[in-house]
């Protein structure tokens, strides 16, 4: 199928993008790489009557460290997100997560504000922006708002964005010293939208979690923060402890059936994706055995 007519505009700013979404409303769609609106388009699931192709706008794009903070443009590339030096230093979970976005062709062309903004449950980057307490940096003509992350995701392809706003960039902190992360995911493939995943990040002192951030996803309508780490953080973490509270995640997820899995087989992933996360990042692999 081909997509229904719509006229093209090329931004040439990020304030004449701006006054072409203000002036068209929801009949406007930004165009980023095109990734996930073009398939949309051609299928006849949405049908805009303006395309706002802000791939010109070179501001939108790169990796900056600004007082101890990542800020990363929305129109950085997968590809870039994947060999960049500062990533792989600052926020080393996101270098890992990339890696499992679609394939090569895909990430040399998608853009992670257009992956945040499309809003897929089961997104790879919309989790760790929950994990790495991210700040979603948006712009409208009135000025520039920053949503936390676990605030941004509203729904199924749905977010805190309005049809005038652009995603321009997210700011999140660096990682510290005592820093750890754990990414995975189940997938049928590698490269496949994941049946369900995890994306961690810890700081441990002293064998114990100072702090511990578990985000969750393809496991409901939005990437889900685990309520579970406050019982993990700041005690010595037991095989029963970490048992109860695999079993704590489990009832606090309300995972949906689909084509790939099952609720239970999702609650049962969930507890296995936790008992590996917790081992590893406290490097205790005699954990990793609790749920046989
Ligand atoms: C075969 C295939 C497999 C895939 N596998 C995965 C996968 O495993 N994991 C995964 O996470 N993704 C996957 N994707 C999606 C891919 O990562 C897309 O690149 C990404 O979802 C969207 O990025 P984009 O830049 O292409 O956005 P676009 O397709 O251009 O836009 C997506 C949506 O976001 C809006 N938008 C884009 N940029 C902005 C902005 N700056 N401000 C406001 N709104 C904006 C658009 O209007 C549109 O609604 C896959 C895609 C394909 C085709």
């Amino acid at each position: 199928m081909k997509a229904s007519a719509f006229s093209y505009a090329r931004a040439t700013s990020v304030g004449n993008a701006l006054e072409l979404l203000a002036a068209y409303g929801d009949g406007a769609k930004v165009l980023s790489g095109g990734q996930s609106l073009m398939p949309a388009m051609n299928l006849r699931l949405i049908s805009p009557e303006l395309l706002v192709d802000i791939g010109d706008l070179g501001e939108l794009r790169g990796v900056e460290l600004v007082g101890g903070m990542l800020r990363i443009g929305a129109l950085t590339r997968h590809v870039e997100l994947l060999n960049s030096p500062e990533i792989a230093k600052h926020a080393p979970l996101l270098s890992e997560a990339i890696a499992h976005v679609a394939h090569p062709a895909i990430r040399n062309k998608g853009t992670l504000g257009g992956s945040l903004a499309h809003a897929d449950p089961a997104s790879e980057l919309p989790a760790c922006m929950l994990a790495l307490s991210t700040a979603i940096v948006v712009r409208g003509q009135t000025g520039e708002r920053r949503i936390a992350a676990k605030d941004f995701f509203t729904g199924i392809y749905q977010t805190a964005l309005a049809a005038d706003e652009l995603l321009v960039a997210v700011e999140l902190p660096v990682a510290q010293k005592d820093s750890v992360h754990f990414f995975h995911e189940f997938a049928r493939r590698h490269g496949d939208y994941a049946i369900i995943g995890f994306a961690a990040q810890a700081i441990v002192r002293g064998g114990m979690f100072a702090d511990l951030r578990i985000a969750l996803f393809a496991v409901g309508d939005r990437p889900v923060l685990a309520d579970v780490t406050a019982r993990l953080t700041g005690v010595a973490i037991t095989p029963a402890l970490l048992s109860d509270a695999a079993a704590a995640l489990a009832e606090e997820l309300d995972p949906q059936e689909d084509q790939q899995a099952s609720v239970a087989m999702r609650r049962h992933l969930a507890k296995v994706l936790l008992v590996r996360g917790v081992s590893a990042l406290l490097d205790r692999p005699e954990l990793s055995g609790v749920l046989a």
